[in-house]
């Protein structure tokens, strides 16, 4: 049967998707493969661009498994891992707690998130996956492990892209819920160019979309606020509605014909984009309402130092579609093997087109974005556009040898290995 990601750039023909309803029915599942030499991919919502679930036999999907969502003290939860993040964030934020941080899309699944190491927009912060404290999974012999961060091995199966196991239930450390302010601004690129690394610094959340052909930016920094406030968040204005009509029927013709670049963006300014205020709990103030609004993306972690020189690079090529360029926060080191900010304070940039029906083939904007990151020092974010294919991901990521051996170790029968990922980790 044929199957796509959520933004249908990945397509790819899979036998079956499976839903198990208890522990049980996964090790079953997973010896079968075994011994039949089936290919598994976990899978949460398919929000991820690149293609790690694809030429698989058999996807595993754990929505029907019990959605367990237990606080175990104030500041500690533990849910399975196929709960989706808005459901865990409504449910902590009724128990006064929150994450620390978090990505701008609350469709996906917890699982999912931790194992790609998404990420929020802030050098105080790190990836979502650093808030983990124990994981349980099952491996490619259907043995289920514990591992808490007293294991040695801790940092290597938190971001690990469901290539060490299925994992069924995940532990987090909380904050108190978080309140926040953001303050967006319509700038031109002397307004916010030159002060990007101290306002990196200065703020706890700050991203910027820089939208091309119009050199024009929506700036935003954000903080905590002391005391809780309503919410002045709304995703069902009216604007939003249009927003989402003007994209999707004015995309296909732009990318098509390659006219018309400029007046597409120059229109999202005229009528959608201006400076406001938004307060709200965390899970709302961080999160943006994509639903109907496909976008492709490519994201890279550069070192926090160079990430001014890194966008204006990205920022000067010659566009030939629409698209904006984002500075996605700064993120702050961590251990995880696998993290694109290992041991090194990063910032997110991304290249983002708006999405019409490009299918597999990546639009060349992306194309060219992703050419000119391979030539700096940038990191590949797992689950972004980013081509991992044709990168040296060893110079990337220090301890990928190591990753590649415990990944063996935990699955020796190579049931969750696909031909796409030996082509990305370069695995014969
Ligand atoms: C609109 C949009 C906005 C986004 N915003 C951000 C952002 O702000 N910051 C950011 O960093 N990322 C962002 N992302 C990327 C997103 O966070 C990741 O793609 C995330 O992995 C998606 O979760 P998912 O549940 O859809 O996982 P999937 O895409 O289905 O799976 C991702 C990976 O996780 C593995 N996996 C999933 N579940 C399990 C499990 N139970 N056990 C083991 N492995 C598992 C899969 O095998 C796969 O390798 C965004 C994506 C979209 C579409």
């Amino acid at each position: 049967m044929r199957q796509t990601n959520w933004a249908e750039n990945q397509i790819f023909e899979v036998e079956r998707i499976s839903y198990p309803k208890t522990l049980l029915e996964i090790k079953t599942l997973i010896q079968a493969a075994v011994k039949n030499k089936r290919i598994i991919r976990p899978v949460g919502k398919l929000h991820s661009w690149t293609p790690l679930c694809n030429d698989a036999s058999i996807l595993l999907n754990l929505s029907n498994m019990p959605d367990e969502l237990c606080m175990l003290s104030s500041r500690h939860l533990k849910c399975s891992a196929g709960v989706e993040i808005s459901k865990m964030a409504d449910f902590l934020y009724q128990h006064d707690c929150s994450l620390p941080i978090m990505g701008d899309c609350s469709a996906q699944t917890i699982g999912g998130a931790v194992s790609t190491g998404t990420h929020g927009p802030s050098i105080y912060h790190q990836i979502v996956a650093n808030n983990v404290t124990a994981i349980k999974f099952i491996d490619g012999k259907g043995e289920t492990h514990s591992i808490d961060d007293k294991n040695p091995m801790f940092n290597a199966v938190r971001v690990s892209l469901g290539l060490m196991g299925v994992v069924t239930e995940i532990e987090l450390s909380l904050v108190p819920a978080k309140h926040l302010q953001i303050e967006i601004q319509v700038q031109e690129d002397d307004e916010w160019i030159p002060f990007i690394e101290e306002d990196l610094q200065r703020h706890e959340f700050y991203f910027s979309y820089w939208y091309s052909h119009v050199n024009l930016a929506l700036v935003h920094k954000g903080h905590t606020l002391e005391t809780a406030v309503g919410s002045s968040i709304s995703n069902t204005e009216p604007q939003d509605e249009y927003l989402t009509e003007v994209i999707s029927s004015l995309c296909p013709a732009v990318y098509k014909s390659g006219v018309g670049a400029k007046e597409f963006n120059e229109l999202l300014f005229k009528l959608f984009f201006r400076n406001q205020t938004i307060q709200g709990p965390l899970h709302k103030a961080l999160v943006a309402d994509w639903q109907g609004r496909p976008i492709l993306n490519a994201e890279y972690f550069v070192p926090k130092e160079k990430a001014r020189l890194i966008f204006e690079g990205a920022k000067a090529i010659d566009y030939p579609e629409p698209v904006f360029v984002a500075i996605r926060g700064g993120i702050k080191a961590d251990d995880n093997w696998m993290s694109p900010a290992y041991k090194r304070d990063s910032v997110a940039i991304g290249c983002v087109v708006f999405c019409s029906p490009f299918g597999s083939e990546m639009p060349r904007s992306l194309r060219l974005f992703n050419d000119f990151m391979h030539q700096c020092d940038a990191r590949p974010q797992w689950a972004k556009w980013c081509d991992h294919e044709h990168m040296d991901l060893s110079k990337h990521f220090p301890k990928l040898d190591d990753f590649l051996k415990l990944r063996e170790h935990y699955d020796p029968h190579n049931v969750f290995l696909t031909s796409a990922l030996r082509k990305i980790l370069k695995v014969n």
